[in-house]
């Protein structure tokens, strides 16, 4: 306990190190070799080691833990345009219009262009495929946008789909392509997504100015993340040598599908001019950010006609390959309470500054400041295990195997897991979390200045909107939320509002543009790093663990709340939505990406419908959740008022004689301690979500059809969604049981 002899730093002074010692010019340097290297999955090891070494140069112990996992790797791609045209003695032939360069462009100012080793543009667990046929317009290919075109009677079987990337997960505009007969899905970056900065509003692209490069492309997986996450071959245990694999028809795509940039995007978008209805006909998201009408693009949404069609080939080799995680430990005096703190390490691209080599560089600064402290003498109260994790950028492989491998003891003993994965993209500080460490957060952040010192001695906390997001997928503490039930949280600078155009999963996402562009002097590398710490530090090394079981409970209501609203949606068809140019990117999202028929609400808004008896008494189940999270408040404002004596009691000074009262405080803290630690476990369901057993949590789950946002009590709202009364009241019961039990282990 502070003032134990033992106990060299107190942390105070332990903040003020991790505070003091990070620094802009070593996570530059850190950045500088990290970028560099060779970085896709499985073929990283070099990374592998370094890391490791750099983390035992720091003081902490540290091991490579591989896995065998089946990936693939890019062998032969095409896309062209190809019309059908008549030569001189009158026969039809195919002619190519168009040959997509499917490669970006090479720039004198940027190194990392022109790596030997950079990745040629693919999905990852693509199909491999060759497939011609007419192309079909798409939007943003959410699970609504193809509503909306099945209401409007456009053909999509047999035919291309071109998406433009945004909002839900990529994979996922493929998985429903797919499942209305698709033959293939080409994706392409509308600069209509990019905010202000856009060359149609005057500003330069990039590597002169900040918008875009025409020419760029945004690899990334087209993984069903929201039904299975890890290696697609091993759902639910390790992928270690010669276990049993299963087939993965389910989990990754059957059609092919090939990323392009809006350079390459263009000759196709103007071929479907005048070919079926505008996007202006179908309703307002369809006319959201669409950025290339000063090209010429009339956004038709075809399909094209027979005579016009596109070739789209995939060629992929599946290999099952190791790949490489590597694991440093800090031993703190309680060997079973853990907090594990993490970033991926592979990348798609030559470069990956920001994704993930900003949160690499943050991390090793994170980690050599706490190094620092022990070589004062510090040794933390709790285990802290560091991660940096392979593979997740195919289906956050590394980080779920390797929790799929310890799941017995990361339930067991793990208090919090600390994800970072793009530290720096841009000014704007934003955050993912599970209710129970927002206050972490929050505090954290207020101890950290701003490197925007416009207003002297501001703070991140400061400039922030202090907004925390539930925990949806796309990073690698999907495993730890959504498995283990491990209270988790995710946090970066974004880029938004003005913030130069990041280049996600392009070959600009280079050394040169952060340096240029993203974060020049590496300030905000710096402030990620201090944050980093001092939230590791919080975790690891306050007596009482600093969450709030109040907020838990709170947001748990909210959530109810946010379910009734849904039911009310549901059963009064005039609800007023707002206009989709009003709604937030977030909001947006989340309602393209439901199942619900909300065009049709939008469509029928004078309508009404007859009043639905089932989906009425439904209601009255929600009252069941009310009062079991009465109870849960109860209980948990009581936790945390007696943690806060408590945490005022360690801080006072007592004089070495009164040992038996401090040993008494002692255990009491073990006491709460246990309880925080076990409390996200209470909403674990071992059978998991309906059609998606891997996902255990009964309170958050990646959206379904949205994947990166988060859903709330997903196997309640799907429900809803199919209007299944019968299931919603079979999760109500889960629920209340999960509730009932968390209040009770309070
Ligand atoms: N960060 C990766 C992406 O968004 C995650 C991929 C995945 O979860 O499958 O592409
Ligand atoms: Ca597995
Ligand atoms: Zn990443
Ligand atoms: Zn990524």
């Amino acid at each position: 306990w502070p003032g134990h002899p033992k106990r060299k730093l107190s942390y105070e002074q332990l903040q003020r190190i991790l505070l003091e010692v990070p620094s802009s010019q070593r996570a530059e340097e850190w950045s500088r070799y990290y970028t560099a290297g060779p970085h896709l999955a499985g073929k990283n090891y070099s990374q592998a080691v370094w890391t490791k070494n750099k983390w035992e140069e720091f003081g902490v112990t540290s091991e490579i833990v591989s896995y065998d996992t089946y990936l693939n790797y890019p062998v032969d791609h095409r896309l062209a345009l190809l019309e059908k045209e008549k030569n001189a003695d009158g026969a039809s032939v195919w002619k190519v219009s168009y040959e997509a360069a499917l490669t970006e462009d090479v720039l004198a100012e940027d190194p990392s262009t022109s790596l030997p080793d950079r990745v040629p543009t693919f999905h990852g667990y693509s199909a491999s495929g060759n497939v011609t046929g007419p192309v079909v317009y798409v939007n943003y290919g959410s699970y609504q946008d193809f509503e909306d075109l099945i209401r409007a009677n456009v053909t999509l079987k047999g035919k291309v789909a071109i998406a433009r990337y945004g909002g839900i997960f990529r994979g996922l505009k493929v998985k429903r392509a797919q499942e209305l007969g698709m033959l293939g899905v080409i994706l392409y970056s509308d600069p209509g997504d990019d905010g202000e900065n856009t060359e149609e509003k005057g500003k330069e692209p990039y590597p002169n100015g900040p918008a875009r490069h025409p020419s760029s492309v945004q690899r990334g997986s087209t993984q069903f993340l929201s039904f299975v996450q890890g290696d697609p071959t091993t759902p639910g245990y390790p992928s270690k040598p010669g276990v049993p694999r299963l087939p993965v028809d389910d989990a990754i795509p059957s059609i092919p599908s090939i990323p392009i940039s809006y350079q390459d995007a263009l000759p196709i978008l103007k071929a479907l001019n005048g070919h079926g209805p505008k996007a202006d006909d179908l309703n307002q998201y369809w006319t959201r950010n669409v950025g290339l009408r000063y090209k010429g693009v009339h956004y038709n949404i075809g399909p094209t006609p027979d005579n016009v069609v596109v070739n789209l080939y995939n060629e992929q080799e599946y290999v099952i390959t190791p790949l490489w995680n590597v694991i440093g430990v800090i031993n703190g005096t309680i060997s079973d309470e853990v907090v594990v703190v993490g970033n991926h390490r592979d990348a798609w691209v030559a470069g990956g500054s920001g994704d993930p080599n900003s949160g690499s560089a943050v991390l090793n600064e994170a980690i050599r400041s706490l190094g620092e402290a022990l070589r004062q003498g510090w040794k933390p109260l709790r285990t802290i295990v560091f991660a940096s994790w392979d593979g997740e950028e195919y289906g956050l492989v590394g980080s779920t195997e390797w929790v799929e491998e310890y799941l017995p003891w990361l339930s067991e003993a793990t208090v919090a897991y600390v994800n970072t994965d793009i530290s720096v993209e841009g000014t704007h500080f934003a955050a993912r979390a599970a209710p129970l460490l927002d206050d972490v957060i929050y505090t954290a952040a207020s101890v950290v200045p701003s490197p925007n010192q416009t207003v002297l001695g501001q703070t991140v906390y400061d400039l922030w909107d202090k907004s925390i997001k539930t925990m949806g997928s796309g990073s690698d503490f999907a495993a730890f939320q959504d498995l283990a039930g491990i209270p988790s949280l995710d946090v970066g600078f974004d880029a938004r509002n003005g913030d130069p155009v990041y280049h996600y999963h392009s070959n600009y996402d280079s050394f040169h543009w952060m340096e240029k562009f993203g974060d020049p002097g590496f300030v905000y590398h710096r402030a990620m790093a201090q944050l980093l710490g001092v939230i590791t530090a919080r975790l690891a090394d306050l007596p009482v663990i600093p969450f709030r079981a109040g907020d838990y409970a709170r947001a748990l209501g909210r959530y109810v709340k946010k379910v009734e609203d849904k039911l009310d949606e549901a059963l009064s068809p005039s609800a007023e939505l707002t206009a989709a140019s009003l709604l937030d990117d977030d909001a947006y999202f989340e309602l393209r990406g439901s199942t619900r028929n909300l065009s049709t609400v939008l469509t029928s808004s004078s309508m009404s419908r007859t009043p639905d008896s089932e989906a009425e008494s439904f209601r009255i189940s929600l009252e069941r959740l009310y009062k079991a999270l009465h109870k849960l408040d109860k209980h948990a404002t009581k936790l945390d008022r007696h943690a806060d004596k408590l945490r005022e009691e360690v801080g006072r000074h007592v004089p070495w004689w009164k040992w038996p009262a401090r040993l008494k405080l002692w255990l009491d803290i073990r006491k709460v301690n246990t309880k925080y630690k076990y409390l996200e476990r209470s909403f674990l369901y071992e059978k998991g979500l309906d059609g998606r057993p891997w996902f255990k949590h009964v309170v958050f789950a990646p959206g379904l059809w949205t994947g990166y946002a988060g859903a709330v009590f997903p196997g309640l709202v799907e429900s809803i969604d199919a209007r299944n009364w019968k299931n919603a009241e079979r999760w109500v019961g889960i629920i209340e049981s999960r509730i009932e039990n968390a209040a009770r282990r309070l």
